[in-house]
């Protein structure tokens, strides 16, 4: 069971995200559904999900509040929308808009699967969208519906181009890597970003699939990801400072280029299982249905929708919101170090409904 914390209304300490570990969180996410159009096998079930209804979701209003309150209470430097599929919701420009429209400088993205992105990439740029991640986990048709359960790869690459061709930049791809499944073609899948520019980030798979088959013995670590690129590029460490970004990315040569050579592009890893970047953790998250987590594999969260709802003002709100923060897990949602420890327990909530 995910525990909710009481909602105290405590003072805002200082006009910080900090937690007892010494980190500050200024980058946030807001899920703003959890009901998606694909079924990946790493996190979501074939079927027998059930959804939030409507009158739980962050209204339009109420997300556009909470990114507000982030930017100009806490300084929050970077607003992420996800899901489930972002783009499932019809008012997602409106919320970017409403983001934009109070803070014409924060970068603003989404994490989407893609679907859709061609027809709606216009407005959302227009809204004030600046980057976007697109998950694909790779491009070979049979393999990607196997892995997401449906057969919507066209569709996908459709987004993509329309958003490189919308002049967002960097268009960064997703991918999650399934032995067995599309671990082989992971050189083709950079090979296809790097010919049309987009900046492709492996990530190691994590145990929050609905399926609850994940396996440390099955594992595509970043290591062997970094292998098995290094049989047909040459990688080389990115000398630009890596900061508290989850990918440690790799300047991307032809073999046996020579270092001085233009790289082709860059590749990121996110190795958050076997590399864990707790210690580095910027991030603060929202679900779908207001709750604060301090902590991707949290077990605990605090209501922040029962509060909106309330009337609270804008200050009570943080109050809560940097409550939680404060007590944001040293890693992994526990003092586990790391995902072998004792100490890790899985949470409830899975991805989808977590919010990527
Ligand atoms: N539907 C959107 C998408 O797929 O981009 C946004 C939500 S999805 C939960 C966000 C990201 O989480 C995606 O890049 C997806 O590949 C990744 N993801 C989902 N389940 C995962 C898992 N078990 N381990 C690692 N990454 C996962
Ligand atoms: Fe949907 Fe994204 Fe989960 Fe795939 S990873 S099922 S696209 S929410």
């Amino acid at each position: 069971m995910t525990t909710v914390l009481p909602t105290p209304v405590v003072p805002v300490a200082s006009r910080e995200l900090s937690d007892r570990w010494g980190r500050v969180a200024d980058d946030l996410r807001i899920s703003l559904i959890d009901k998606c159009n694909l079924r990946c096998t790493y996190c979501m079930p074939e079927d027998g999900m059930v959804w939030l209804k409507r009158n739980q979701l962050l209204t339009a209003a109420e997300a556009v509040r909470i990114a507000d309150i982030g930017v100009r209470i806490f300084g929050v430097r970077d607003v992420r929308f996800t899901g489930g599929e972002p783009l499932v919701r019809h008012d997602l420009a409106e919320i970017i808009a409403g983001v934009r429209g109070l803070h014409p400088e924060v970068p603003i993205s989404i994490t989407t699967n893609g679907i859709g992105l061609d027809r709606r990439i216009t407005t959302l740029v227009d809204a004030g969208l600046t980057r976007v991640n697109v998950s694909l986990d790779t491009v070979d048709r049979r393999a990607f519906a196997d892995l997401t359960r449906r057969d919507r790869l066209p569709e996908v690459i459709r987004g993509l181009a329309a958003a490189k061709d919308a002049g967002l930049d960097p268009v960064k791809v997703n991918a999650v890597l399934m032995r067995g499944v599309n671990d082989q073609g992971a050189a083709d899948l950079l090979a296809w970003c790097l010919e049309r520019g987009y900046q492709l980030r492996f990530i190691e798979q994590m145990p929050l699939d609905a399926d609850r088959t994940w396996a440390r013995r099955n594992l595509v670590s970043g290591a062997e990801v970094r292998d098995r690129l290094s049989e047909r590029f040459d990688l080389t460490p990115d000398p630009v400072p890596r900061g508290s970004a989850p990918a440690a990315l790799w300047e991307v040569r032809p073999k046996g280029a020579s270092a001085r050579d233009t790289p082709l592009g860059k590749v990121g890893v996110i190795a958050s299982v076997t590399e864990s970047f707790c210690a580095a953790c910027s991030r603060t998250r929202i679900t779908a249905d207001g709750k604060v987590r301090s902590c991707l594999f949290s077990r605990e969260e605090t209501d922040l929708l029962a509060l909106l709802r309330s009337g609270a003002s804008d200050e009570q709100v943080a109050g809560v919101w940097a409550g939680a923060m404060r007590l944001k897990p040293r890693a992994y949602g526990s003092d586990a170090v790391t995902l072998n420890d004792p100490e890790y327990v899985r949470p409830d909530r899975t991805m989808s409904a977590i919010g990527g």
